[in-house]
């Protein structure tokens, strides 16, 4: 049976993520540390810029669900160094952790 691509919830720290995100669009991707732009998701390991070494990819949700599947086991395939995070999840734990420090202050 071929492999079926099943999505694992996780506690982490969203800040050690974000560290050690890369932010893959179409063809190339950003450093989500330092915003360096145009690298190359495929083989890069760290970022020529700030030297942070990626553990993490995301990418932008895609309107079509077997399109955004298709890319995930490309991903998984040249990449299985990285640990795929959905965007959605990082935003909204981003938005979460902005509001709890606006209540710390
Ligand atoms: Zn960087």
């Amino acid at each position: 049976m071929k492999p079926a691509l099943i999505r694992i919830w996780n506690e982490i720290d969203v800040d050690e993520v974000k560290k050690h995100l890369l932010m893959a669009g179409e063809l190339s991707a950003n450093c989500e540390n330092c915003q360096q732009l145009g690298i190359d998701f495929a083989k890069e390991q760290a970022c020529s810029e700030c030297h942070t070494r990626f553990r993490y990819i995301s990418f932008r949700k895609k309107d079509n669900k077997a399109e955004e599947l298709s890319a995930i086991r490309r991903l998984k395939h040249k990449r299985p160094d990285l640990t795929i995070v959905d965007y959605e999840d990082i935003k909204h734990a981003c938005g979460k952790s902005k509001a709890q420090s606006l209540f710390d202050d």
